[in-house]
């Protein structure tokens, strides 16, 4: 019997949710109507969205907009949601990576860079689908607790909509997150404290005030927008699930909606079912789940971050007992990288395939090298590696190694003697 009433918003009766039929406890089972919240009643457990699904045809997905509403029938979201005012999230591209390949010794590799979304990060996917779920439920305001890139998508997304926003982070973030995020327009808290804390105060004030915290009581519908990651990467590939993929992990919502993704379009029929392996990226200030997998444990164990790679930076991760799962279930595995190691993974990524990332993405490909080289991966199996941002959000990671190679006069002679084309090939070649 599921538990109803009790909301704090009151959705129009013309209210529409797509295929999302309530919300279930991941822990307890126990069913709920569909809104505001995110926790279960009886067991504190965390809320997820349940659906009835009719038939879903390859064909109709692909004559649908290239933006992730392609995938609106697998959403809880109106199927006219590509139809409002949106910015248009996902459907980014999927990029053979042969140069990347050759570096590390794989053969097929490809990099699904989401920092081509409207806001440069995968954090567009999951505002689009709590905004459209939210503006059903009638929130009018959103917030949510954010690392950064969270804050840019649901100011933007909210800009847009012609909805208020007010969103916090910590007060220690990129100043290219700050102004990215400022520039919207809507209200900006920056608390001095790290993500912890800020998602702490945020869940006082959602108690507080009638918004739509994405992150929060939104969650449900916010993370299934994560799923369009593994929708596109498998249509992407032809209707295929790649053997191996190497994700990023903050809250770890990401790692586990892909998952879901992958086992959807199994069920639908969409894709053919077979193994396939998830790994997860962390970097080493901050590496809870990567700690937890290694220690052989089923609980995560908050830690304080303390590294440059500030998107992932959080150190209770919400879905982390989620991502063990995950990760075992498919036989994958979790590790983390050191700064420098991402740094390098930064540079790696620019120089072999042009795809300038931010820190995540840095994790990311570190991880990918350091799992091959410890024998973990396979480097002759089918591989994607996700990038979730832009390193033009990030450039103080980078800034020491990326300055010109040399500053010269200008005089001919003076570039001739400084010989700048052997200087950077010596220097790459250290690099690497
Ligand atoms: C938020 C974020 C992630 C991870 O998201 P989770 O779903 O919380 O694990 C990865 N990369 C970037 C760039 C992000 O901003
Ligand atoms: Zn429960």
């Amino acid at each position: 019997m599921a538990i109803s009433g009790a909301r704090t918003q009151n959705h129009p009766e013309t209210a529409s949710f797509g295929p999302a039929a309530g919300l279930s406890c991941r822990e307890c089972g126990q069913t709920y109507d569909l809104g505001p919240r995110y926790v279960c009643e009886l067991c504190f457990g965390p809320l997820e969205i349940s659906y009835d699904y009719g038939a879903v045809a390859r064909e109709t997905i692909e004559a649908g907009p290239s933006s992730l509403w392609r995938y609106a029938s697998l959403l809880p979201v109106p199927a006219d949601a590509a139809a409002r005012r949106d910015l248009g999230a996902g459907f980014t591209p999927l990029t053979r990576a042969d140069g990347l390949a050759g570096a590390l010794g794989m053969r097929r590799l490809w990099v699904k860079d989401d920092s081509a979304n409207p806001t440069h990060s995968f954090k567009d996917r999951v505002v689009a689908v709590a905004l459209a779920a939210g503006r059903e439920l009638g929130f009018t305001t959103f917030a949510c607790a954010s690392t950064g890139n969270l804050a840019n998508a649901v100011a933007a997304g909210a800009a847009r909509a012609g909805m208020r926003s007010c969103v916090f982070v910590p007060s220690d973030l990129e100043a290219g997150k700050i102004v990215t995020t400022a520039v919207y327009g809507g209200a900006l808290v920056a608390v001095d404290g790290n993500y912890d804390d800020v998602n702490r105060l945020c869940s006082e004030v959602a108690g507080e005030e009638p918004w739509g915290f994405v992150n929060i009581n939104l969650r449900p519908y916010y993370a299934e927008g994560s799923k369009t990651l593994g929708f596109e990467i498998a249509e992407q590939l032809g209707w295929r699930i790649p053997e191996q993929v190497v994700v990023p992990i903050a809250s770890g919502s990401q790692l586990v909606k892909i998952d879901k993704g992958f086992g959807e379009l199994g069920k639908l029929g969409l894709v053919e079912e077979r193994p396939y392996r998830i790994f997860g990226a962390q970097a080493s200030g901050c590496a809870p789940v990567s700690a937890a997998f290694t220690g052989g444990y089923d609980v995560v164990q908050p830690v304080r971050p303390d590294t440059v790679a500030k998107s992932l930076a959080i150190g209770n991760p919400a879905d982390g007992v989620y991502v063990l799962d995950v990760v075992r279930r498919t036989g994958g595995q979790v590790a983390d990288v050191s700064d420098a190691e991402l740094v390098a993974g930064m540079r790696l990524l620019a120089s072999t395939e042009g795809i300038f990332p931010e820190t995540a993405g840095g994790v990311t490909v570190a991880t990918l090298r350091k799992l091959l080289a410890e024998g973990q991966l396979d480097p002759d199996a089918e591989t994607v590696v996700l990038n979730t941002g832009d390193g033009l959000k990030t450039l103080d990671a980078v800034a020491e190694g990326a300055q010109p190679t040399v500053t010269i006069p200008p005089s001919l002679e003076s570039f001739r003697h400084a010989d700048p084309v052997s200087v950077a090939a010596e220097r790459a070649g250290n690099v690497s």
